[in-house]
């Protein structure tokens, strides 16, 4: 049967009806893959499959919870939607909204937002508002408009958000058959590390125990647990933009991975909830650290991830080497968004192309020097 999209397959576990008009991209649905050279490289005896966000239809993450935050706003007569972004957020609403024939506002950084991500919102024809200001403006202004403008917020605040985002935890477990030891991943505005949670903690709970997530009014439990266990969660933070390894919001976040260059995490509780419940913890990486990784997965495994997307991995290394996370552990590292999306600080950190004349002998010579 063809793949239409996470809401189709997941509905028994989504807030959607028979009647609900449904849009979708066909989202979701990503490869697991098995990192098979980097961990030798790394002298580490360890599993990790990198489940690869970058290749939803507008490549990341954002996907799966914008095609449930766009279809309720829908099935709730909403002619428009808003949100800030960092980017990701933006490129996501403006597809689905494009998609719903219905409006779309989004309010983005100005500088600091990746050209792929910039050039996304455009194309779909979204109205682009660019602030003097940085994510964190943007989310308090998008939060007062949308309560006095007829425009539904489409950001991680809005619950389906988080709800169509739960389903990745959904597909790790069909992969592999049960949870995974770890999960790591980057945080910014810490929706996607709360949404792993419930995907998780959905899946392995059973009717009767208590959702702390959802106030014990949801009916999406597994009658039958589908995992074993939860995986212990890992955020990782760029240090200029760490506010849960600082215990406190962050007043000017700066770092080169714009997708996570946010002070003030909306959901706190919910990431704090995950990672405590979970026994895991937060991890910071700087900026070099970011690019390192985002270069090993380019280069040893054939994946392209943009550097907040590294950002999971470069804590990965860190906890590996520091002996945190021991040997044989199965572990699963989302890449949360591709690496087109950000070509400048990909081609800024990358050896150039070499020019030569237009001639056998001269290009022969070249490539028998890296022979
Ligand atoms: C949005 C985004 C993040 C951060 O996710 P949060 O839910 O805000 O923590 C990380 N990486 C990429 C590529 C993103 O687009």
């Amino acid at each position: 049967m063809r793949y239409s999209g996470l809401i189709e397959k997941y509905r028994d576990r989504l807030p959607v009806t028979d009647s609900t008009p449904i849009i979708s991209l066909a989202e979701g649905n990503t490869p697991l893959i098995e990192l098979v050279n980097l961990p030798k490289i790394l002298g580490h005896e360890v599993k990790i499959f990198a489940k690869f966000e970058g290749l939803n239809p507008t490549g990341s993450f954002k996907d799966r919870g914008m095609t449930m935050a766009v279809t309720k706003a829908v099935e709730a007569g909403s002619k428009a939607i808003i949100c800030a972004s960092t980017g990701n957020t933006s490129a996501a609403a403006a597809a689905y909204a494009a998609r719903a024939n219905i409006g779309c506002f989004v309010l983005i950084p100005e500088g600091k937002i990746a050209l792929g991500k910039l050039a996304q919102a455009m194309m779909h024809g979204s109205t682009v508002i660019q602030i003097q200001g940085n994510f964190d403006d943007g989310m308090r202004l998008v939060q007062e408009l949308a309560n006095d403008m007829p425009v539904a917020l489409v950001n991680s605040v809005n619950p389906y958000r988080l709800q169509g985002q739960k389903t990745i935890a959904f597909e790790v477990i069909e992969a592999l058959g049960d949870a995974p030891d770890y999960h790591v991943l980057p945080v910014g505005n810490a929706g996607n590390i709360s949404a792993h949670w419930m995907g998780y903690s959905e899946s392995v709970r059973k009717e009767t125990e208590a959702c702390g997530l959802c106030n014990g009014q949801c009916p999406y439990h597994p009658k039958e647990p589908r995992a074993s266990k939860r995986p212990i969660m890992v955020g990782n933070q760029a240090a200029g933009s760490a506010p849960f390894l600082r215990g406190e919001m962050v007043k000017s976040p700066e770092t080169i991975a714009t997708a996570i260059r946010i002070g003030h995490p909306m959901s706190w509780n919910l990431a704090w909830a995950a990672v405590r419940e979970s026994g895991g913890w937060f991890n910071e990486c700087t900026d070099d650290e970011i690019l390192a990784a985002q270069m090993l997965l380019a280069k040893h495994e054939g994946v392209f991830c943009e550097p907040s997307s590294a950002t999971g991995f470069a804590g990965l290394i860190k906890d590996l080497t520091a002996g945190r996370i021991k040997a044989g552990s199965t572990i699963v590292c989302t890449l949360t968004g591709h690496g087109l999306k950000d070509p400048d600080t990909a081609i800024a950190q990358s050896s150039q192309p070499h020019l030569v004349a237009a001639d056998r002998g001269a290009i022969g010579e070249l490539i028998s020097r890296f022979l």
